[in-house]
């Protein structure tokens, strides 16, 4: 998810191909993406706005005419991923056309649709309703939206749902404040955890402890970001400051040997999204990414999309990458597929249950 600090951050960087860049990505062979395709997977790290795809928006956009374009040629030009600031474009325009409680929901059951059709079984979808609420849906009608949308998601899709509800770290202690009240007053039951987004440069982590402190009373899991734009110190501050149970990207501990082994040992897994580090310039291209590095020190690693449509990918497409820069076949794809469930705030029946999925589906097409 993007934030004014980063916009103006990359704004003034040199102009670099990063829409090229995110294209370039080496591909599977055809054999293992239909594999890949197939795989019953989790998501751990997928934001609810940001997985608005054109055929959301282009709803979306004729319920409330305005800047984006309806006419599905022009939408598909406005979605083309060209670079890091087109993203913000394309991001702040969505979260624009979500103005009612009918919006929340179409968003969320349309979102659900879209991961049920790439063979995703269980997502824990990252929500903002700061966001929402500061933009005039009341926060009843946003906790009513977001759970009937799941509860038909399950029943329609056979797609499990739960909720991360995440503190937009640019606006400050107000938004800690806000959200955490959000989620200890109005949480429903499929709210499992808290996290924290936005700009990493300037809000620092321990700042949220607070939020965090009382949000880890109640029950919620800490999965913050960090290590994205900022160093392995982020890290080691969502850890110890914000009891952080997984680490949003986390793409910057590799710098740091000893960080590596303490994730490795606690079984404290990253949320890795390839395609969003190079569109992002967090790192300079996918051979740059320090994914291999990862695996190579035995740390937990899960793939998954951020804002996917956004990003020009998709959860699959991620998984494809990640194989490709690992080597890995359709016996290592699953491995990859494992590994989220493992890291998963699922109870161990659904953990059970999906990972049989997953290795029948590597039997029968192996
Ligand atoms: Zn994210």
């Amino acid at each position: 998810m993007p934030s004014n600090q980063q916009r103006s951050q990359r704004a003034d960087q040199p102009a670099a191909a990063s829409g090229s860049a995110v294209a370039d990505a080496p591909q599977p062979t055809p054999e293992l993406a239909a594999f890949i395709a197939g795989q019953p997977k989790a998501e751990l790290h997928v934001h609810h706005v940001g997985s608005a795809s054109p055929r959301i928006v282009a709803e979306l956009a004729e319920r409330h005419p305005g800047v984006v374009p309806t006419d599905p040629d022009k939408l598909a030009e406005f979605y083309t991923f060209r670079d890091f600031a087109h993203f913000v474009e394309l991001y702040l325009a969505t979260v624009d056309l979500i103005r009612t409680q009918e919006d929340v929901r179409l968003l969320t059951y349309e979102v659900a649709k879209d991961m049920a059709a790439q063979q995703i079984r269980y997502a824990e979808l990252t929500c903002t309703p700061y966001t929402s609420v500061l933009r005039g849906v009341p926060i009843e009608g946003y906790i009513e939206a977001i759970e009937d949308a799941r509860v038909a998601a399950e029943r329609d899709l056979g797609l499990t749902l739960r909720w991360i509800f995440d503190i937009p770290g640019e606006i400050g202690p107000n938004a800690a404040d806000e959200t955490v009240r959000i989620a200890l007053d109005h949480g429903p039951d499929a709210l499992v955890g808290f996290g924290l987004g936005g700009p990493e440069i300037g809000t620092s982590r321990p700042k949220f402890k607070p939020a965090f402190d009382r949000a880890r009373a109640a029950g919620l899991h800490s999965v913050p970001h960090s290590g994205e734009s900022t160093g392995p110190q982020s890290i080691w501050d969502a850890i110890e400051a914000l009891g952080a149970e997984r680490i949003g990207h986390g793409t910057s501990a590799t710098q740091d040997p000893e960080l590596l082994r303490y994730l490795a040992d606690h079984d404290i897994a990253l949320e890795v999204c390839p395609t969003s580090n190079v569109a992002t310039r967090v790192v300079d291209d996918y051979a740059g990414h320090p994914l291999a590095a990862m695996v190579a020190a035995g740390v937990t690693v899960t793939i998954n999309s951020d804002d996917p449509p956004m990003f020009g990918t998709t959860l699959n497409r991620e998984y494809g990458i990640a194989a490709s820069l690992l080597g890995l076949d359709a016996a290592g794809v699953a491995g990859l597929a494992r590994a989220a469930v493992h890291a998963s705030f699922m109870d161990d029946a659904g953990k059970r249950a999906l990972t049989a999925e997953i290795d029948a589906h590597l039997a029968t097409n192996t």
